[in-house]
């Protein structure tokens, strides 16, 4: 016996590479190209320091209060945390206690199963069709919570709203969690169900569509009930998670929607430019609705792509794993970036 025997072991999830140097084009954590409202720029310079003497205010009634206005939901159907992770890790702790599995799609956010193994909570994946689309069909059936990013994570790809509510419908006895830390780009939210259905959670994040993901803030919104347990284990485990300053930021950041789709529609725009360009290249990939492309070439391998943008200082993401390691997902930049991305490929698959 030794004390490693009492050991909670688990493998950790992997991020995306934060490299020291700014010189290059960062397009592998899905990070926005474009810097925080001004007015986030305003809140911090006008923070008072002394507030940090004092405690925080646990339930962040600034920034949920603007959220609720924002999203048009009451201040209780809002939760929020230290980015979605913070939230969605809350999340299955306190909806995912049945013996029966969860379930999600076996090609998806790499964090699902990690949370699963650290809590011992039994999971089974669902294979994506061969165009990575999720399957609704594998979501009907008897299982311990459901949990689907939509946009799905790396793949891009949109589940229709009809068939999110079918899965959500059937499954009225366990909870369904709806990731959409992508759904800013152009895809269709499952925010107006909540009233419909006590059973859903949707999860959404600052750390994109605001360009705000050093200042980790996501938020889950659902019924009072549901958002009520996911309080009471926050409470039992950190009631003090945002700082006064976090709070100050992501309420300045809301209070400027002409920004917020103005950088949304831009890389909207760049997206969907950039799809054009690969195809014409020889890559294929699922229709994305976020702020990435998951492409793959028609004859050059993935990892030497990866490698060969990496010599130019263009970082993109390459994902090791069965399925998908013949891809390579491309956060979108700038077009300005985006233009030095298809020059150098133009150059490297052409030349
Ligand atoms: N969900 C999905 C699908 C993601 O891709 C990410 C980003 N890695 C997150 C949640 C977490 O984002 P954050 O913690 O920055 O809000």
């Amino acid at each position: 016996m030794s004390f490693d025997d009492n050991i909670r072991k688990v493998v950790p999830y992997t991020p995306g590479e934060q490299p020291k140097s700014d010189d290059l084009i960062k397009l592998n954590t899905n990070e926005s190209p474009y810097p925080p409202s001004p007015l986030v720029s305003e809140a911090i310079r006008n923070f008072d320091a002394d507030k940090l003497r004092k405690y925080p205010d646990t339930n962040a009634t600034e920034l949920v209060d603007e959220l609720a206005r924002t999203y048009d939901l009451k201040s209780d159907n809002i939760f929020v945390g230290i980015g979605s992770d913070d939230v969605l890790a809350l999340a299955f702790l306190t909806y995912f206690n049945s013996d029966k599995p969860i379930i999600f799609p076996d090609i998806t956010y790499s964090f699902y199963d990690v949370w699963a193994d650290l809590y011992r909570i039994p999971y089974e994946t669902k294979a994506l069709d061969d165009d990575f689309n999720i399957v609704k069909q594998d979501y009907l059936c008897d299982n311990g919570g459901v949990v689907i990013a939509n946009p799905n994570a790396p793949t891009g790809a949109q589940m229709p709203l009809e068939d999110i509510e079918e899965i959500i419908a059937f499954n009225k006895d366990r909870v369904v969690i709806v990731d959409e830390a992508y759904v800013d780009f152009g895809a269709e939210s499952a925010i107006p169900l909540i009233d419909k259905y006590e059973n859903l959670v949707v999860v959404q994040t600052f750390s994109k569509s605001r360009a705000l993901a050093g200042i980790r803030i996501g938020m889950a919104f659902g019924q009072k009930k549901i958002i009520d347990y996911l309080k009471d284990v926050k409470f039992s485990f950190n009631s003090y998670t945002l700082n006064p300053v976090t709070i100050a930021i992501g309420a300045a950041a809301l209070r400027d929607d002409a920004y917020f789709k103005d950088i949304t529609a831009k890389t909207v725009a760049t997206r969907e430019r950039v799809k054009k360009e690969l195809k014409a290249l020889g890559f294929s990939f699922a229709d994305s609705k976020t702020n990435f492309i998951f492409a793959k070439h028609e004859s050059v391998k993935a990892k030497e792509l990866f490698e060969a943008l990496k010599a130019q200082n263009i970082y993109v993401r390459f994902f090791n794993k069965p399925r998908i390691d013949d891809h390579l997902r491309i956060s979108m930049g700038t077009d300005e970036q985006m233009d030095k991305v298809i020059t150098f490929l133009k150059g490297y698959l052409n030349g």
